[in-house]
């Protein structure tokens, strides 16, 4: 804690999974002697720089980049980038930290990284968003390369920003290569890359259903954010038969009771990803609630999923979802619930996927992006699609294994910590005391 003051988000993910991991590791001394957990929580490296750039109005503009390189023993290091006003170290090193549990969860050889800038793409022109992927890529480039550090997108980071900071990356280096993930699909991109983390999470919380022999098909469901991981979640659930009834952004929440179909859904794809607008337009336009200032968490649903961003369930929301009969969390955005609300969802025993693992499909089809980058060939959307399902399935497997109990009941956060965790600690021992 000394060594990492003021970085709240990392001691909360830190802690929880240290918590978990405890007596499986007293039970195996070979990874209390090697200290490889406590290894784990010290980042390989931390990149911090100075990004400036030039406004529309001709004025500088400062921001602070960052690159997480936070664990290597299973391949390069793998991770979006987030552009938010609210990224800072604590925030950065907790998701990179996850990120590794996660990489390791797909079974693909991937490492822990995340990065990104305090820089706030909202209300900026697409000019100056250029301007600043290109000045961030100036500097990033130095660090990354398809066989070092891969970044992707994440809050923020979108197809456009993948662009021009692969542009600029390229106009450097004078050289094509997968140096990120969630490009466009003529210039290397995979085809199911933008749909993978929405899709994987509806996959995990079908996986999860079904060992309660209940599926998806005619439940209400609830969705927090109305970004790339929400659109998606959408989409999937509408295919599989559900009631997707909520939206939000850092505005408010939708409330359609009558459910967003496909048509409604192409509305928020282009409100969001093209005009840049806020959701409340959607309330307008289809004469339906706007909860001003609040989450989704108070709406009745049988399946929440949560998409926005990190701490957006907290306890009161946690009781109210399982009061109202949620009894399906699926986590599409990291760390979306408080430690409390956990405690609540655990308690309750209802089916809880924590998003280390129920969110791992996103990076997992950034994975295959790479493979297919290295091979020099492209996949269908079919054979991707089946890929991304086959690890889905084997994630949740992987959790059952590690997480069911004496009683039968599946504790997804232990399973998941446990799943991820094994791979890594014995790839650092092997390799020495790196
Ligand atoms: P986007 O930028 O596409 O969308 C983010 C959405 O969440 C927007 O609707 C945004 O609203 C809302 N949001 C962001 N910050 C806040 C906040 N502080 N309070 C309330 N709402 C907020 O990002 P993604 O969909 O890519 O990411 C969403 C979550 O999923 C994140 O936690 C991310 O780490 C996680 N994730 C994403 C993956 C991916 O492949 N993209 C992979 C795995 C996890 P507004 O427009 O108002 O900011």
């Amino acid at each position: 804690i000394a060594r990492n003051q003021g970085e709240t988000e990392f001691h909360q993910a830190v802690k929880e999974v240290v918590e978990s991991l405890m007596p499986f590791i007293e039970e195996n001394p070979e990874y209390k002697f090697s200290k490889v957990l406590e290894r784990m929580t010290e980042p390989e490296r931390v990149i911090m720089f100075r990004v400036s750039w030039i406004d529309d109005k001709g004025e500088i503009q400062i921001n602070r980049g960052y690159r997480i390189e936070m664990n290597s023993a299973i391949g390069p290091y793998k991770g979006g980038l987030r552009f938010h006003p609210t990224v800072n170290l604590g925030i950065l090193k907790f998701l990179a930290f996850e990120q590794s549990f996660k990489n390791s969860l797909t079974t693909l050889p991937m490492g822990g990284g995340k990065g990104g800038s305090d820089f706030d793409p909202k209300g900026k022109s697409d000019n100056e968003v250029m301007r600043f992927c290109q000045s961030f890529m100036t500097e990033l480039q130095r660090h990354i390369g398809p066989n070092t550090d891969v970044p992707a997108g994440d809050i923020g980071v979108g197809g456009r920003e993948i662009g021009y900071m692969f542009g600029q990356y390229k106009r450097i280096r004078n050289e094509f290569s997968g140096i990120l993930t969630g490009k466009g699909l003529e210039w290397g991109g995979s085809l199911i890359r933008p749909e993978a983390t929405g899709y994987g999470a509806v996959y995990f919380a079908n996986e999860m259903m079904q060992t309660r022999n209940d599926s998806i098909k005619g439940k209400t469901v609830a969705i927090s954010g109305s970004g790339n991981v929400a659109q998606y979640s959408v989409e999937k659930i509408i295919e599989m038969g559900g009631k997707v009834v909520t939206l939000s952004d850092s505005n408010g929440t939708i409330y359609d009771p009558d459910g967003i179909d496909e048509e409604k859904l192409q509305y928020v794809m282009e409100l969001k990803n093209i005009r840049r607008g806020r959701i409340s337009e959607y309330a307008e336009k289809y004469s339906v609630s706007y909860l001003e200032g609040q989450r989704p968490w108070s709406i009745e649903c049988d399946i929440a999923l949560p998409c926005a961003t990190q701490n957006e369930i907290d306890v009161d929301d946690a009781r109210t979802l399982v009061k109202n009969g949620c009894y399906v969390i699926s986590e599409g955005a990291n760390m979306p619930s408080t430690p409390e609300a956990v405690e609540v969802f655990l308690e309750s025993k209802i089916l809880y996927g924590p998003g280390k693992a129920a969110n791992a499909g996103g990076v997992a089809v950034s994975g295959l992006e790479m493979t297919q980058n290295a091979l020099h060939l492209t996949w269908s959307r079919e054979e991707v699609d089946a890929k991304l399902q086959v690890i889905m399935k084997n994630i949740h497997e992987t959790c059952v294994k590690y997480g069911k109990d004496e009683t039968g009941f599946v504790n997804y956060v232990v399973g998941a910590n446990i799943g991820g965790f094994i791979k890594i600690a014995n790839s650092m021992i092997a390799q020495g005391y790196v």
